[in-house]
């Protein structure tokens, strides 16, 4: 069922709470990269353009429900301010009398945004109280955060209940559209590419996958888990040790789905994550990797996987192959950035560091798709309803 968006919202003379993805790279106090912020402001502008008055909520990094100032949203409120052309307060809170006065003084075409909402344990805990705090500033509810839709949060989920006339943004409605119309019926072979280094969250994830894919090539620190479970040296390289066990269940289940789930069959390895740093390649059984840790698919296995995704007609990737930020442990995902482009296959590529590496591939515009959202549109196209979805209305019929 299609949700009501913000078309089908009234805004004018309201104060709308939108629910935002800002949670950019910064280093140094200085935004690397701002495609979080500008896939915004289509909502924002048509929100400023119908008279509303606008209050940001998104959470930065993860500050675990403390306030701390390395995580604070300043610099996307300057950024935020440089791209609508108009000025942006930035509240000292998330909830409370300095908001509410904020809003009061911002008035139709003022923007507030608030500071981090994972300022408060409230936020991933979904407290109630908390959850009614942000509502009480605002008159209804708007959520654009597509990457934060996977989580049951106070600013995804519980906050409407307090606030019912809610509504989808336009790239959460984008993204619904883009993702849910591959999900229906998915050209075939449909091949997913996971790497990164979110291991945990991802694994959980291949699960549903699982259930959709004809292939599984698995690329990037994630592999190493995998190699424990089987017994392969694996040096320093990055394991979770709590999900050895979990990878096996994952190799089971793709035997008996009938899904192929291919590994890196060699690598780089290296003694230090530093530019400059001495590197070789390997195969993955060769012992010699010692202490070091792998960094990059090699050679063969880039062959193997471009070979898969050049017979592909669907692809979802996630999770770059190596440590892609180094150029000498970039060639990996450059080259599956290249091959993915090359394909003539549907392609959807989602998860900052991802979107970061097709960037710097330079093949941003032979992607069909690319999403703002990682770990939701892995969830997504496993078949998971998103709590940050499934909180909000369905469209009415014959009104638009
Ligand atoms: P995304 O942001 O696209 O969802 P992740 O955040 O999960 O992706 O992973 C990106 C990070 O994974 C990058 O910073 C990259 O350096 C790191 N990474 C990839 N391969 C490895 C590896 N073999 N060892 C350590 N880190 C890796
Ligand atoms: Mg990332």
């Amino acid at each position: 069922m299609p949700k009501k968006t913000i078309h089908q919202l009234d805004v004018d003379g309201r104060r709308v709470f939108i629910r935002v993805d800002f949670n950019v790279p910064i280093r140094d106090g200085i935004i690397a990269d701002d495609t979080r912020i500008r896939a915004a402001l289509p909502t924002l502008t048509y929100a400023l353009e119908h008279g509303a008055t606008v209050v940001l909520g998104s959470h930065l990094g993860r500050p675990k429900g403390t306030v701390n100032q390395a995580f604070t949203l300043r610099p996307v409120a300057t950024r935020l301010a440089e791209l609508l052309g108009r000025g942006v307060v930035l509240a000292t809170d998330a909830v409370g009398d300095a908001v509410a006065a904020a809003v009061s003084a911002a008035g139709p075409g003022g923007v507030v945004l608030l500071e981090n909402l994972r300022f408060h344990p409230g936020e991933e805990a979904n407290d109630p109280a908390f959850a009614e705090a942000l509502a009480a500033p605002a008159d209804c509810y708007v959520n654009d955060a597509f990457g934060s839709a996977h989580r049951a949060h106070a600013s995804t989920t519980g906050i409407v209940h307090h606030l019912p006339d809610a509504a989808a943004g336009l790239l959460m409605a984008a993204e619904l559209r883009h993702l849910g119309a591959l999900l229906e019926s998915p050209p075939r072979p449909f091949v997913a590419i996971l790497g990164g280094a979110k291991v945990s969250g991802k694994l959980e994830v291949i699960d549903n996958l699982l259930g959709q894919v004809d292939t599984l090539l698995v690329g990037g620190a994630m592999a190493y888990t995998f190699f424990k479970a089987r017994g392969l040296p694996v040096g320093r390289s990055l394991v979770e040790a709590a999900l050895v066990d979990a990878t096996r269940t994952i190799e089971r289940d793709a035997g008996g789905r009938g899904v192929r789930l291919e590994l890196p069959s060699d690598h780089v390895v290296t003694d230090r994550l530093e530019v400059g740093a001495a590197h070789e390649t390997l195969a993955v059984e060769d012992p010699s990797i010692g202490d070091r840790l792998g960094v990059d698919i090699g050679p063969a296995t880039i062959a193997r996987y471009a070979a898969v995704i050049a017979d592909a007609r669907t692809i979802v990737w996630n999770g770059p192959m190596g440590v892609f930020e180094i150029d000498a442990f970039a060639p990996g995902t450059v080259a599956i950035a290249k091959a993915v482009a090359a394909s003539a296959a549907i392609s959807i590529v989602g998860g900052g560091d991802s979107v970061a590496a097709i960037g710097r591939a330079g093949v941003g515009d032979r992607i069909t798709h690319i999403s703002t959202g990682g770990g939701a549109s892995l969830e997504f196209l496993g078949g998971r309803r998103l709590p940050g979805v499934e909180a909000l209305p369905d469209v009415v019929e014959g009104r638009c």
